[in-house]
C-alpha cells in the first residue's frame, strides 16, 4: 500500500481499477509544406471550424456550466488573432499541422505570463491544438476511454469537452496530475459531483489495471489497498449515498441549533438545483461571476433582471448578494484597467468599487429595483473589506439605497482582529476563509507550488474565524461562512464551534454537511474546535479532531470525512 496526495474535489470516496487516458497526438515536425500555402490555410480552417462546430455541439448536449465551457473553447479555437498567427507561419512555408501546434504554443505561452484565471486557461489551449491535429491527420481526438467496464480515470489533465460528457456510470473517479483547484476540470468535477483528486504530481505511477481507493476528502490516492481499507472505503461510499438522499431538512445540530444551510452561486440558473437540495436560502451570490467577459460595465436594467431571477427563486430566503469582487484571479475588464504586480493585494473588492463609485451606486440601484419587485430576503455585502472606515462607507450606502441589511465579508486578517469594531457598524459577517487563508498564511490561492499552505484547518485561521464568531455572539449579529471551508463537514462543525451561524457552500455539498453536522451538539462542536485551536498546524488539526470526533460516545461516527 501506498499513498499518493493531491488536492481532493468534493467529499467522495471511491475504489476501483484505474484506466489510463491515451497519450496526447504526437508533437508535428517542422517540415516545409508540399502542398502550398493556399491549401494549408484551407486545410487549417476545414479543421478549426470543424472542432469549433464538435465542441458547440457538446456542449449543447452537456448543457449547464458545461455549455459555457465549451462555447468559449469553440470560441478561442476561432480567435481571429489565433487564426493570424497560424496563416503568418503557413506563408511562411509550414505545414498546417506546424503551424496549429506552434501558433497555440506561443499564445499558450502568453497565457501563462499573464497567470491567475487565464493562466489557467492555458490548458484549454493544449486541448484545442490536440483536438484539431487530430482533426488534421485524420485520427481520433485523444479523449475517455471506454473499457466496457466501470473504472478510475486517470490522466494528466481532462479537456473540459472530456469532463463535460464523463459517462458518470462508467467513471468511478478521476485522478489528474496537473490542474489545482480553480482549473475547470476541477469546477467542472465539482459540479457533476465526481469523486476527483487533482495535482497528485505522482499520478504517472499509476498503471492501467491496478486497483486504487480515491478519497477525495483526504486528498488521497491508496494504491494496493488492503481488504479492510477496501471495506472500509466501501462503507463510507455506502454512508455517503444515504446521506445523499436523506430527506431534506433544515440545517441543524443533534440538539436542535438551527445552523442555516445556504448555497453559493454564480448564476440565476443554478438556483433551481440549489433549491432542489435542499438550500435554505442563498450565503453568496458571486455577481462578477455574470460579467467575467463584459469589456463594459453591465447597465441597471441588464443587472436587475439577473438579480430579480435570483431573488425570485428564494421568496421569504434570505439571499445574501456580494458586490462586484473585481480584480486578482477575477479581473473585470470595466473595473480594473492598471497593471498591478500584486492584484490580490491590489485594488480589487470594495476599494476597486470606491475607485469607480458609479458602478458601485448603480448595482446598488439595481439591486434596490429588483428587491422592490420581489419577496426575497435581500442581504448585501461588500468584499475584501479590510477597515472599519470601508464598513462604515459601504454600509451607509447600501442603506441610502433602502437595503435594509447590509454586511461585509472578512477575508483580510484585519477585519478578523476588529471585527467587534466592524460588527458594530455592519448588519452581519460573512467570513470568506478561501481569501482569509490566502492572507493569514501569505500564499497565493491560484499557485500550486503553495497549494499545501491554503488549508483553512490552519489554527491560525481557525483563530481569527473565533475573533469575528465571538465578537458576532456579543453583539447579537449573525456571522456567516461562504468560503470551501464550509463545505468540508467536519471542518463545518468545527467552524459552528467557533461560532458560525450559518454555512454557505457549492449546492453539491449541502447533503454531506447537513447529515454530520446534525451528529454533533453545540457542546461538541464547541469542545472540537478547541481541540483544532489547540494545534500547531493544520494536518495536525485536522486529525485531531478526526480522532476526537470518532472517540466520541454519544453519537455516531463521522461518514463523510
Ligand atoms: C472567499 O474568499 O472565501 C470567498 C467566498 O470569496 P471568493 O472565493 O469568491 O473570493
Ligand atoms: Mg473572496
Amino acid at each position: 500500500m501506498s499513498e499518493l496526495r493531491g488536492v481532493g474535489i468534493g467529499l467522495g470516496v471511491a475504489q476501483g481499477p484505474v484506466v489510463r487516458m491515451a497519450e496526447p497526438v504526437p508533437a508535428p515536425e517542422n517540415t516545409p509544406s508540399a502542398l502550398g500555402a493556399e491549401a494549408e490555410r484551407q486545410r487549417s480552417r476545414d479543421a478549426v471550424e470543424t472542432v469549433a462546430r464538435e465542441l458547440n455541439e457538446r456542449g449543447a448536449k452537456a448543457g449547464g456550466s458545461a455549455q459555457d465551457v465549451l462555447e468559449a473553447q469553440a470560441m478561442i479555437a476561432e480567435d481571429p488573432t489565433l487564426q493570424d498567427e497560424v496563416d503568418s507561419r503557413i506563408d511562411a512555408g509550414a505545414t498546417a499541422e506546424w503551424a496549429v501546434h506552434d501558433a497555440f504554443a506561443s499564445f499558450r505561452a502568453t497565457l501563462e505570463a499573464v497567470g491567475g484565471y487565464l493562466g489557467e486557461r492555458a490548458a484549454d489551449l493544449d486541448d484545442i491544438a490536440q483536438r484539431v491535429l487530430a482533426r488534421l491527420r485524420g485520427v481520433d481526438a485523444p479523449g475517455v476511454p471506454d473499457p466496457g467496464h466501470p473504472f478510475v480515470l486517470v490522466a494528466r489533465d481532462l479537456a473540459p469537452a472530456d469532463t463535460a460528457l464523463l459517462d458518470l456510470d462508467q467513471v468511478l473517479a478521476l485522478i489528474t496530475s496537473d490542474g489545482g483547484p480553480t482549473s475547470h476540470t476541477a469546477i467542472l468535477a465539482r459540479e457533476k459531483g465526481i469523486v476527483a483528486i487533482v495535482g497528485v504530481a505522482d499520478a504517472a505511477a499509476l498503471s492501467t489495471g491496478e486497483t486504487v481507493i480515491v478519497d477525495a476528502a483526504a486528498g488521497v490516492v491508496t494504491t494496493d489497498p488492503t481488504e479492510e481499507e477496501k471495506d472500509r472505503a466501501a462503507q463510507r461510499a455506502a454512508a455517503r449515498a444515504v446521506s445523499d438522499t436523506a430527506p431534506l431538512t433544515p440545517g441543524a445540530l443533534a440538539d436542535g441549533t438551527l445552523v442555516a444551510l445556504l448555497a453559493n452561486l454564480g448564476k440565476p440558473a443554478d438556483a433551481a438545483d440549489a433549491v432542489a437540495r435542499g438550500a435554505e436560502g442563498v450565503g453568496l451570490f458571486r455577481t462578477e461571476f455574470l460579467f467575467l467577459s463584459s469589456a463594459q460595465a453591465p447597465t441597471i436594467a441588464q443587472q436587475r433582471q439577473s438579480y430579480r431571477e435570483l431573488l425570485a427563486a428564494f421568496p421569504g430566503k434570505k439571499v445574501v448578494v456580494r458586490m462586484l469582487d473585481a480584480g486578482a484571479d477575477k479581473p473585470l475588464a470595466f473595473l480594473n484597467d492598471a497593471h498591478e504586480e500584486n492584484p490580490a493585494l491590489g485594488l480589487r473588492g470594495i476599494r476597486a468599487l470606491r475607485a469607480s463609485e458609479d458602478i458601485l451606486r448603480e448595482q446598488l440601484t439595481a439591486l434596490a429595483e429588483a428587491d422592490a419587485e420581489t419577496d426575497a430576503d435581500l442581504w448585501v455585502m461588500a468584499p475584501m473589506v479590510a477597515t472599519v472606515e470601508e464598513t462604515v462607507y459601504f454600509t451607509t450606502l447600501a442603506r441610502d439605497y433602502g437595503l435594509k441589511t447590509a454586511g461585509v465579508m472578512v477575508e483580510v486578517p484585519a477585519s478578523a482582529l476588529l471585527a467587534d469594531r466592524v460588527l458594530a457598524h455592519a448588519d452581519f459577517a460573512s467570513i470568506g476563509t478561501n481569501d482569509l487563508t490566502q492572507y493569514t498564511m501569505a500564499a497565493d490561492r491560484m499557485l500550486g507550488s503553495v497549494a499545501g499552505f491554503q488549508d483553512p484547518w490552519h489554527p491560525a485561521v481557525l483563530r481569527l474565524v473565533r475573533e469575528v464568531g465571538d465578537a458576532g455572539a456579543r453583539l447579537g449579529k449573525p456571522v456567516g461562512i461562504c468560503g470551501e471551508a464550509a463545505a468540508d463537514p467536519l471542518l463545518a462543525v468545527v467552524l459552528i464551534g467557533l461560532g458560525a451561524t450559518s454555512l454557505s457552500m457549492a449546492p453539491s455539498a449541502l447533503a454531506d454537511v447537513r447529515h454530520t453536522i446534525s451528529r454533533r451538539t453545540l457542546d461538541e462542536a464547541r469542545t472540537l474546535a478547541e481541540i483544532a485551536l489547540a494545534a500547531d498546524d493544520a494536518t495536525s488539526a485536522r486529525n485531531a479532531v478526526v480522532e476526537a470526533a470518532t472517540a466520541l460516545p454519544s453519537h455516531q461516527k463521522e461518514t463523510t470525512s
